[in-house]
Order: structure tokens, then C-alpha cells, then sequence
């Protein structure tokens, strides 16, 4: 794949204005399927979880899964939309290689909930409101395998396998309308917009919002127009994109490369475009035009939706606090700065923070972990991914610190053995005997036996010169390896000077 040229990002946006608009879809965690009773769940042995209706096979009639439809009702109340009180499903004609039915049951003119917004928190600390057009239920398709091939895609494959496990899951898509004016920012925006979605689905327990594993998923649709035209300019479809940083990259390198060939006289082609994270590029997918006729028809099969004004009320009346809420009340309950609190939310460990404290660390002995040392492995690890440690046994961590079991030093080594799999942090401690040394009688005949070669240290200290002591505390510390505990050096090296 040859990269494309891009303009530089600046000049980009001093010629053109930048129009986003996001698609999200996202997985729902019911029991079981939309229209069967099969297992929705992940991992499971290749077409295990199907079944006649889920396959497709003559004669299966489908229905509809309640507790899907009240997920959508709370995922769409909390995106201050309006609930439809009668709504249909469509069939969607296409051919899914992975969906047996040959279409899919989606909604198209009468979606559960329509015209909401939400209001989104950049990077910067601004703001964006921005408008929802439509969250509608439908199915998610089955999983193809090409095998063969040297990238794992169509081409070049092979053969292909197809598992239908996830064939009919349960999908809400939320629809945004064309977000204007956030500039420079809407990568950020892109992002943090998808961020909101999943602190929102994950906050009413609807989805397991795990974006690795697909369950929230993002398409990123992408125009420029000159400053101050009217007509918004041809966009690009980015597919299912799974992460927040790729989501900002894919935003970015759009802009960049549609800047380049608008300026150069050429035009964008509407089409759906995949990205490449090892590349750092999009790549052309199929053209796409906005009449594509799937011949949406209204599912025969299904009665229509329609939640009784009671049943919305009593939804609603059990949504958890909104997002921007949590994050006030959060950042006043930890007495973070405003800058420490973003530098957490932009790096995604909100959650992490939450249950470490949870867990009975203090605040910022779980921001200092989760920023500092965990962040510094995941940056140095391939993925980038959140090592593998729970809150709890970071709070562990910080625990035995301020008991002064251990020390920095002593944590971090601590800390490695346990992202090795060796236990929780006590556990390691134990079994490693990492704890610090504070037996006096130790600690006095190192203090002793650094004394006999800085035989003015005493004096000084005597004198008030304290700055003296340090060099004792370094060679006791440097004689125990760093599991000295430093404090009570210092102490029992006063007593001994005022002796
Ligand atoms: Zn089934």
C-alpha cells in the first residue's frame, strides 16, 4: 500500500474547515442473542452459539430480545434523546458473507431514539455539544477468518472460515449529526466523543465496552470544505476503527490527506476506507454513495416496538449519574488539580483510578502509580496496553508503602514480579523478602560501619549541620541494596549524635 501525500496539518486547516461525523457501534451484553435465545458471549468454541433462527434456516422466526430493547432505551435516554413510542425493524438487503440470512434486521426510518446530544470535553478543557441524530437497534454479523494470505485480509487468502457465534448479537448504533466547528481539535473530539460513549454504555452495565475485543466500535466519517462555503465537501467513511488513539490518528491523517488532494486541484471519492495501525495510514475500501439501495423494507417477521410511556419512566429513573457528573464530583472528591485530573481522563485510567481508591489507596498514591510506573511499562510495551494488574493489588502496592513495609525503590522491583505473575504484591514481598529492613540492630551496625570511615559526620550533626547526615543515610542505603528504611536511619542517627 502506497502512503498518500498529506498536507501538513496546519496549513490543512488554514484552508479548509474540517466536518466530522461518528458512528458508534456498540455491543450489547444481554444473556443472549437479538432475535434467539442463543449465548451471547465471547470466546467460545467456533458455531457453538447458533442456532435455526440464528443460521437461518426455513421456517426460524425471530424474536425480540427485551432486555436488548430496554438497553437501548436507557442508552438513548442517556444521550437525551427521544424514545419512539412505536418502532419497526427493517430488513437491510446485502450480502454478508457472515450474516446467513442475507440481510440484516436493523431500523431504518423508525429508530428507538432520535435527536439527543451530548456534551464533550476535549483535551483542551473545552467543550463540544454535540448533536445525536439516531441510536437504532440491530445485529451484529458472524466473524470471517482468511487464512493464507500474508495480512490476515480477503486478499491474498486463501480460503476464508466463518463463525457465526457472533451472528444476531445485539448492536445499538448511535448516529451523530455533522459535527462542525471543532478545527484543529477533531481528532481529540473524535475521540473523546467515543470516550463519552463508552463511559455511558459501560456506566448503565450494557456492554462490556471493551474496545479490543469490538465491543464498542467506531466508523469516522470525514469532509473539508473551503472556509466559508456553504456545500459540505465529499466524505470519507473510516470502518471500524477500535481505539481511541486510532480513532484520533485516523481523523487526523483523513484531514491531512484530503488537504492534499483538494489543494491540488484533484477531488475525494466517497468511499468507505480502512486503517492500518501499523501504517499509520487509511487505505480505499469500496465506493459508497449516499444511494446505496439496500431496499429497506419493514421486517414481516417482528411485531413492532413499543415501549409504554411507564416502562420509559421507570428506565429512566434508574440511569446512573452522567459522565460529566462523575468526573465533577471524582475530580472534587480526590483534590486533584485541574490539570492532574485531565492528564488522567486523557489517558484513560479513570476507571482504574476510581477502583484503586476504591480499593483504599489515597488518591494520589493511585495517580502517582497509574501515571507514573504503570504508564512509563505500557508506553515501553508494544501495544500500549494497560499492563496486566488489578486495582486492587495496586492499592496493595500503596498500602505497604505507607505502612513502610516497603519503599519506592523496593515497589518498583516489587511491582515487576507481580506484573511477572508472581502474586499480589504482599504475596511477593513475602516470598521474596523485599520488605524494608527497619530492625534497629541491623540497621544501627550499618549506620556504625559507615560512621568508621566519616568519622566527622557526628560533630557536624551535633553542630546542626544536618546536610551531614545524608551521606550516612546513602552508604547504609547503598550497604543494604535500598531496603534500608531511610526514615528510620535518619532517626536513630540523631539519637546517636545526641547521645
Ligand atoms: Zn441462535
Amino acid at each position: 500500500m502506497a502512503k498518500a501525500e498529506l498536507m501538513n496539518y496546519e496549513q490543512a486547516l488554514e484552508q479548509f474547515e474540517v466536518v466530522i461525523g461518528l458512528e458508534v457501534h456498540v455491543e450489547l451484553n444481554t444473556n443472549t442473542k437479538m432475535f434467539c435465545g442463543c449465548k451471547n458471549e465471547f470466546g467460545n468454541e467456533p458455531n457453538t452459539n447458533v442456532c435455526p433462527i440464528c443460521i437461518a434456516l426455513p421456517g426460524a422466526l425471530p424474536a425480540v430480545n427485551k432486555t436488548a430493547v430496554e438497553s437501548s432505551i436507557k442508552i438513548g435516554l442517556s444521550l437525551g434523546c427521544e424514545i419512539a413510542p412505536n418502532g419497526r425493524f427493517a430488513r437491510k438487503n446485502y450480502f454478508y458473507p457472515d450474516l446467513a440470512k442475507n440481510f440484516q434486521t436493523s431500523q431504518y426510518d423508525e429508530p428507538i431514539a432520535f435527536e439527543g446530544s451530548l456534551d464533550v470535553e476535549v483535551p483542551s478543557g473545552k467543550v463540544h455539544t454535540v448533536l445525536i441524530e439516531r441510536a437504532h437497534m440491530e445485529e451484529d454479523a458472524g466473524k470471517l477468518t482468511h487464512i493464507g494470505g500474508s495480512t490476515g485480509r480477503i486478499q491474498g487468502a486463501e480460503y476464508s472460515l466463518v463463525d457465526y457465534n457472533r451472528a444476531g448479537v445485539p448492536l445499538v448504533e448511535i448516529v451523530t449529526k455533522p459535527v462542525y466547528g471543532a478545527g484543529a481539535e477533531a481528532p481529540e473530539l473524535a475521540a473523546a466523543y467515543v470516550r463519552s460513549i463508552r463511559e455511558i454504555v459501560k456506566g448503565l452495565g450494557v456492554s462490556d465496552a471493551r474496545m479490543e475485543r469490538g465491543n464498542v466500535r467506531c466508523d469516522a466519517n470525514v469532509s473539508l470544505r473551503k472556509h466559508g462555503a456553504e456545500k459540505l465537501g465529499t466524505r470519507t467513511e473510516t470502518k471500524n476503527v477500535n481505539s481511541l488513539r486510532s480513532i484520533e490518528r485516523a481523523v487526523r491523517y483523513e484531514i491531512q490527506r484530503q488537504a492534499h488532494i483538494l489543494a491540488n486541484g484533484g477531488t475525494i471519492i466517497q468511499e468507505t476506507r480502512h486503517w492500518h495501525e501499523d501504517k499509520g495510514a487509511t487505505s480505499a475500501g469500496r465506493p459508497k454513495s449516499d444511494a446505496d439501495d439496500y431496499r429497506y423494507f419493514p421486517e414481516p417477521d417482528l411485531v413492532p416496538v413499543q415501549p409504554s410511556l411507564e416502562l420509559i419512566e421507570a428506565l429512566r429513573a434508574t440511569l446512573p449519574e452522567k459522565p460529566a457528573d462523575r468526573r465533577k464530583r471524582l475530580a472534587s472528591e480526590w483534590g486533584f488539580s485541574e490539570l492532574e485530573f485531565r492528564d488522567v481522563v486523557n489517558a484513560d485510567l479513570l476507571d482504574q483510578l476510581e477502583e484503586t481508591v476504591a480499593a483504599g489507596a489515597k488518591p494520589q498514591a493511585a495517580r502517582k502509580w497509574w501515571m507514573g510506573e504503570l504508564a512509563r511499562i505500557a508506553n515501553e510495551s508494544e501495544e500500549g496496553a494497560v499492563p496486566n494488574i488489578t486495582p486492587a493489588q495496586v492499592a496493595e502496592l500503596a498500602k505497604l508503602i505507607e505502612d513502610g513495609k516497603i519503599n519506592d525503590r523496593l515497589a518498583r522491583e516489587v511491582l515487576a514480579y507481580v506484573l511477572a505473575g508472581e502474586g499480589s504484591p504482599a504475596e511477593v514481598v513475602a516470598a521474596r523478602g523485599l520488605e524494608v529492613v527497619s530492625d534497629d540492630g541491623a540497621l544501627i551496625a550499618a549506620i556504625e560501619a559507615a560512621l568508621a570511615s566519616q568519622p566527622d559526620v557526628i560533630p557536624a550533626i551535633r553542630e546542626g549541620r544536618m546536610q551531614a547526615a545524608g551521606q550516612v543515610i546513602g552508604a547504609v542505603m547503598k550497604a543494604m541494596a535500598g531496603s534500608a528504611d531511610a526514615a528510620r536511619v535518619r532517626e536513630l542517627l540523631i539519637e546517636m549524635a545526641n547521645k
